[in-house]
């Protein structure tokens, strides 16, 4: 379990001061000089020491990714944006940030910016987060005069931030689509390469990095390198916001250490499973674009809670959303549902994804009802591994996973459903017939 000493996120619940002051007097802001001090290389290794991996649903290693940014200038001015355009469903820690701590994401954008040599960043908030950009702004505003970000400030790193509102499409969560949409165009992803780090936005080398990532850098910086390390385990260090939601007795955001066992989690901080843990169907640990996983002694019983527990159990840890379903969930609904957010997301440019995204929700619907023949959960699967890969962005992986979730763990389900309409319509033909 995570020690108090040891969190970030110290006012994740609201319950202190959100602006300047409040945010100083829990540790922000202090020693920001000395971090930039150490210069582009120094702070990038420090990161990459940390072993801090993108919390945004990739994963990525952030300092390997800042190193990515070009170290002599062309001319081309460099660009941070932050991915504040939290979409994903069940996830709900990025805005908690933004409310309740927003000087830690703007102390780790100037660092970031610092790091990378830009002097210019901008974040990106999700359409829907009309009080958090306000928040933020406010905070922004504090920011600035106090002299802490802008031109000529006490850090000795110029440094602008910009708060940029999306309309509240999911797509512009991915991040070449997030600069289409900064620039005013249509938020559709590009093809890559070009990476954005050499070709980003305004065609200028940019990282785009999530809120999570970006605001726990200030404190692996105060802290050290390996004070992160040491939390969790190798590859999968530190600590993680989870968003436990679902059939849960008290869904919460809470910050703990990576790894810690599923069954641990929800038992510590949302006070079980509805019913108690037998009562478990199947849990969804990073987001709703990743699989599934069911109960059972080699499954969620332990499942442990980071990058590389999650893909042990074929899913992934994603933006780290726990979205619990107890036995009362009908599960091929449940899926259902889910495919037809994406049906409903999807950009349109690839065809896979487009026309895809609708088959898989059409032939899910029947399947929900049993209308639907056996050899068609095969077909399904296949259409799902034809999508998965074969488009633009990553879209089209998070859209089939799901389904590849329910049909690897749910199959039976699924045919005894079918079994149970093909005899309640052969009876029905039956009393047609005598009545006849
Ligand atoms: Fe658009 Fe889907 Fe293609 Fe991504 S995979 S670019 S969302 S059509």
């Amino acid at each position: 379990m995570l020690a108090d000493k040891d969190r970030i996120f110290t006012n994740l619940y609201g319950l202190h001061d959100w602006g300047l002051k409040g945010a100083r007097a829990r540790g922000a802001w202090d020693g920001t000089k000395a971090i930039l001090d150490k210069g582009r290389d120094g702070i990038v290794n420090d990161v990459k020491a940390s072993g801090l991996r993108g919390r945004g649903g990739a994963g990525f290693p952030t300092g390997l990714k800042w190193s990515f940014m070009p170290k002599k200038s062309d001319g081309r001015p460099h660009y941070l944006v932050v991915n504040a355009d939290e979409s994903e469903p069940g996830t709900c820690k990025d805005r908690e940030i933004m409310r309740h701590d927003p000087h830690l994401l703007i102390e780790g954008c100037l660092i970031a910016g610092c790091a990378m040599a830009a002097n210019t960043g901008y974040i990106y908030i999700r359409g829907e987060f009309i009080r958090e950009r306000e928040r933020l702004q406010a905070a922004i505003d504090q920011a600035y005069q106090a002299k802490l970000i802008g031109k000529n400030n006490v850090h000795g790193w110029d440094f602008d931030l910009y708060l940029h509102h999306g309309a509240g499409a999911y797509i512009c969560g991915e991040e070449t689509a997030l600069l289409e949409s900064l620039e005013g165009k249509k938020g559709q992803p590009r093809l890559k390469p070009p990476f954005p780090a050499n070709v980003g936005l305004y065609g200028c080398p940019t990282t785009v990095q999530n809120v999570e990532s970006i605001a726990a850098v200030p404190d692996i910086m105060r802290r050290g390198a390996a004070w992160f390390a040491g939390i969790g385990r190798p590859n999968n260090t530190g600590t993680k916001l989870f968003c436990i939601s679902g059939h849960v007795m008290k869904p919460c955001n809470v910050e703990e250490a990576m790894g810690i066992p599923l069954p641990e989690l929800l038992e510590r901080h949302a006070g079980g499973v509805r019913g108690g843990w037998d009562n478990l169907l199947a849990v969804i640990p990073g987001g709703s674009s990743m699989p599934l996983v069911p109960a059972g002694s080699d499954q969620a019983d332990t499942l442990l809670m980071d990058f590389d527990g999650c893909r042990d159990k074929k899913s992934a840890l994603g933006t780290a959303a726990v979205i619990v379903m107890d036995k009362s969930t009908d599960i091929v609904r449940a899926m259902t549902r889910i495919s037809y957010f994406y049906k409903h997301e999807s950009c349109g440019q690839c065809t896979p994804c487009r026309e895809g995204m609708g088959w898989m929700w059409r032939v899910l619907t029947r399947m929900v009802e049993g209308r639907a023949q056996k050899r068609e959960i095969d077909m399904l699967m296949q259409v799902t591994t034809q999508i998965e890969g074969h488009t633009i962005c990553a879209f089209g992986d998070g859209a089939a996973w799901p389904v590849q979730g329910l049909l690897r763990h749910f199959r039976p389900e699924i045919e005894r459903r079918i079994d149970e309409y093909s005899r309640n319509a052969d009876a029905h033909g039956a009393v047609r017939e005598a009545a006849e």
